[in-house]
């Protein structure tokens, strides 16, 4: 999936763009990936900040100083320098896109369900008002392709620690179906984000076979990740 106006670009490659997780044994076939996938796009490679990720909630600001680098310990970047760009990998996982238009900031989050339980998005909206004074009610957020509810299903073990969200489980033969989305989303209302300011990707990694790497559908030894991006363009 990809959108892009004059002012944004925002996506998630694809399966047969290959895989684009940066460290591991792919990690030298991902890096040429990425250099052809976003020559596609007219960005250059020295011009991506890329999240290292740790399913934590540490958000990081970036500008030039960061230009081409790999964050470490990170799931969260946001920018209001043009023409940088931020990535984070997915293989199920959620990648949540924000945009205040008015600010002209971006941010890109990784959340998997420990990014959700410790709510990254209200780290993100946070983050975005005591820097760049953000107004909640300006901001976009696209909640892009993932694990949905009808693949996310877990043992107690996972669904007690969402003892606080019962409205978004529901009990299967399998387990408790999460709707982590919609736990993402009323996060972010409780942030101050309009309701109708969030969009959520009705797309699900595990069913789209042929679109979307799925590590819960796959389970491969190694993960192979897409890779969710966004800038602002000048
Ligand atoms: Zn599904």
């Amino acid at each position: 999936m990809e959108s892009k106006t004059s002012e944004l670009i925002f996506g998630l490659s694809e399966k047969n763009d290959g895989i684009m997780k940066l460290v591991g044994e792919h990690a030298a076939e991902a890096l040429i990936n990425r250099r052809n996938f976003f020559a596609t796009k007219n960005i250059e490679l020295g011009r991506i900040v890329d999240a290292g990720l740790i399913h934590g909630k540490t958000v990081a600001l970036v500008d030039e100083v960061q230009a081409g680098q790999r964050l470490e310990a990170t799931d969260g970047l946001i920018t209001d320098t043009p023409n940088l760009f931020l990535t984070i990998t997915v293989a199920d996982c959620l990648p949540i896109y924000f945009f205040d238009p008015i600010k002209k900031v971006i941010g890109l989050a990784h959340a998997g369900w420990r990014g959700v339980l410790l709510n990254i998005a209200a780290v993100m909206v946070d983050k975005l008002v005591g820097n760049f004074q953000s107004q909640p009610q300006d901001l976009l957020v696209t909640i892009g392709p993932h694990l949905r509810s009808c693949h996310f299903i877990v043992q107690p073990d996972v669904a007690d620690q969402f003892f606080q969200y019962q409205k978004f489980i529901k009990t299967t033969s399998a387990g408790q179906a999460i709707d982590l989305a919609g736990i993402v989303a009323q996060q972010l209302e409780s942030s101050g984000v309009l309701v109708g300011n969030i969009t959520v990707s009705l797309a699900c990694t595990y069913d789209e076979q042929e679109k979307y790497f799925s590590f819960r559908r796959d389970k491969p030894a190694e993960v192979e990740a897409a890779v969710a991006y966004t800038g602002l363009l000048s």
